[in-house]
C-alpha cells in the first residue's frame, strides 16, 4: 500500500497529541494522519501503575478517542509500526511493508523499556511497564505471583514495588545505586522514602545487580534470580524497571542525527529537512546546562510537541522551545515527595549554596539549591510544594535575595506569594 499525508505523525501519546492539537489551531485544513504501533486508541502512561493495580480500569488511561479523531479530521492508524524513514524520498516505511508520504513529519515515538544485560534472561519471563500490554499483562500476573522481584529503583520500579505490595506479595527490589530514586533525591530523602517501604514489607538490595537468570521450575513464571554477589533470589515475578531508552532504532541508515536521542533544535526540527521530533524520543535542549537532554517526562512531551506541531505549520506565534526542566511529584503510601530542578540529588555545582531543614515532628524534610541567590533547585518529603510554581521560579530566574531567608524557612508560602505577585 502507498498513501500520503501533508501531515505526517509518528506516534500517539502525549508529544503526539499536543502537536496535534498545535496544528489544528493553525491549520484546519491540512490533511494530518497519525500512525501508531499501538493496538489501541492514545493513552497516558502514567496511569498505567494504577491499572497494574486495580485502583484504575485501562478506559481512564484513554487520552482520547474515535470521536475526536473524526473531529479534528484526523486519521488514525493504528498496529502501523513504522520500520524506517526515507527523507531523502520524503517516505516511511511500515514493518507491514507499506509506505507513506509525508510533506512534514514528527516523529514522536517516545521511549522503551532498556533491558539490561543478564546471563541467560532470554530463558525466562518477565515484565516491563511501558504499554498497556504491559500494565494488562503485569495485572494478570499478580494474581498467581507470592513473590516478585523488582529490577531498579527508579519511578516505575518504586512505583510497581508498591502496587505490588499492596496486592500482597512479597517484593525484592534491586538496585545498583546505594539509593532509591537516584536522580530525583538524594541520600536522605530517599533513605526517607525508602523506610516507608521496608515498613511495608518492601525488601531492598542496594549497590546490587542482577547477573544471572534461570527458570526456577517447570513452569513459566518461576524464575531464579543470581545477583553480583552470589545471593539467589527466587521469584514468580520478575519485572525489569532498570530505565528507559529512546525509541529510534527505526532511524538507522537514515542520516537523522541521533545520540542518546534525535536531536533536535529549539524548534523540535531534526538535521533532516521537513522532519521533527518531540518528547521521550527527542534530544532537545535543556533550561539547566549548555547541552541538550532527553527529558523524560510529561510536561515536557507536552511541551515539545506543541512546539513541533506549530513549526509544522508555520505557525507565526511560535516560541522557541525553553528547555527542559526536570520536575517530579511522587506520591507512595499516601505521602508525598517532590523533586525539581537540579543540585538537589547529585553533588551540586560548585557555586551552589545548599540549605537542609528537617522538621522531625512532622516528617518533613527538604533541600534547596541556590546558584548566585537564583532556585537551581528543591527536593522534598512531605511538604506540600506546587512543582509547577517552583518551575517557573527557576526558568524565571527570579532574584530571591530579599526572600531568601524566608523562602528557605517556608518554600510553599514564599514561592507561592512571589510567583502571585509576578503573575498578577
Ligand atoms: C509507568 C510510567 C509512569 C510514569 N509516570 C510519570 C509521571 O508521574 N510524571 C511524568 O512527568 N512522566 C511520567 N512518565 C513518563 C511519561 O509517560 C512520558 O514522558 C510521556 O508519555 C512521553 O510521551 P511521548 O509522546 O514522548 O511518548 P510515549 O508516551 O512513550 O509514546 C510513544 C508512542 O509512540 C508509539 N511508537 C513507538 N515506536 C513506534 C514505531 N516504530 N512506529 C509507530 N509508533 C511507534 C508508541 O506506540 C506510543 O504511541 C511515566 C511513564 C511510565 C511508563
Amino acid at each position: 500500500m502507498r498513501a500520503s499525508s501533508e501531515h505526517l505523525i509518528v506516534g500517539s501519546s502525549h508529544a503526539a497529541m499536543a502537536a496535534i492539537a498545535a496544528i489544528r489551531a493553525h491549520d484546519e485544513a491540512a490533511s494530518v494522519t497519525v500512525l501508531t504501533r499501538d493496538r489501541h486508541f492514545p493513552y497516558s502512561p502514567t496511569l498505567l501503575p494504577y491499572i497494574v493495580s486495580g485502583r484504575a480500569q485501562p478506559a481512564k488511561a484513554f487520552l482520547c478517542d474515535a470521536a475526536f479523531f473524526a473531529a479534528q479530521r484526523v486519521r488514525f492508524e493504528r498496529s502501523a509500526a513504522v520500520a524506517a524513514v526515507r527523507p531523502e524520498a520524503h517516505e516511511v516505511l511500515l514493518a507491514d511493508g507499506s509506505v507513506w508520504q509525508y510533506d512534514k513529519l514528527l516523529l514522536a515515538t517516545g521511549a522503551v523499556p532498556a533491558i539490561p544485560p543478564i546471563r541467560g534472561l532470554e530463558e525466562v519471563r518477565f515484565h516491563c511497564l511501558r504499554s498497556l500490554e504491559d500494565a494488562l499483562a503485569l495485572r494478570a500476573g499478580l494474581s498467581t505471583a507470592r513473590r516478585a522481584v523488582v529490577l531498579g529503583a527508579g519511578l516505575i520500579g518504586m512505583h510497581a514495588a508498591e502496587n505490588l505490595a499492596k496486592a500482597g506479595v512479597a517484593v525484592t527490589v534491586v538496585e545498583p545505586r546505594a539509593q532509591v530514586l537516584p536522580g530525583y533525591f538524594d541520600e536522605e530523602a530517599a533513605a526517607e522514602i525508602a523506610a516507608r517501604f521496608v515498613a511495608n514489607g518492601v525488601v531492598f538490595r542496594f549497590s546490587r545487580k542482577a547477573v544471572a537468570a534461570a527458570r526456577s521450575d517447570a513452569t513459566d513464571a518461576g524464575c531464579r534470580l543470581t545477583l553480583d554477589n552470589g545471593e539467589e533470589i527466587i521469584a514468580d515475578l520478575l519485572l525489569i524497571a532498570a530505565g528507559v531508552r529512546p525509541a529510534c532504532d527505526y532511524l538507522a541508515g537514515s542520516g537523522i542525527a541521533t545520540e542518546r536521542g534525535i536531536l533536535v533544535d529549539a524548534a523540535m526540527q531534526t538535521n533532516a529537512e521537513a522532519i521533527w521530533a518531540a518528547g521521550d524520543v527527542a534530544e532537545a535542549p535543556s533550561f539547566l546546562s549548555p547541552g541538550r537532554t532527553v527529558a523524560g517526562i510529561l510536561p515536557e512531551a507536552v511541551a515539545q510537541g506543541r512546539v513541533a506541531g506549530m513549526a509544522m505549520v508555520g505557525d507565526p506565534a511560535l516560541q522557541p522551545y525553553r528547555g527542559s526542566i526536570p520536575r517530579n511529584t511522587y506520591r507512595f503510601f499516601g505521602e508525598t515527595a517532590i523533586s525539581v530542578g537540579t543540585g538537589i540529588a547529585g553533588p551540586p555545582p560548585e557555586a551552589a549554596e545548599l540549605h537542609i531543614r528537617r522538621d522531625p515532628d512532622t516528617g518533613t524534610y527538604w533541600r534547596i539549591a541556590f546558584l548566585e541567590n537564583r532556585l537551581l533547585g528543591i527536593a522534598a518529603v512531605n511538604l506540600p510544594l506546587d512543582a509547577g510554581i517552583l518551575c517557573e521560579l527557576i526558568r524565571r530566574e527570579i532574584d530571591l535575595t530579599p526572600e531568601k531567608a524566608r523562602f528557605i524557612a517556608d518554600p510553599r508560602e514564599t514561592a507561592c506569594r512571589i510567583m502571585s505577585r509576578l503573575w498578577r
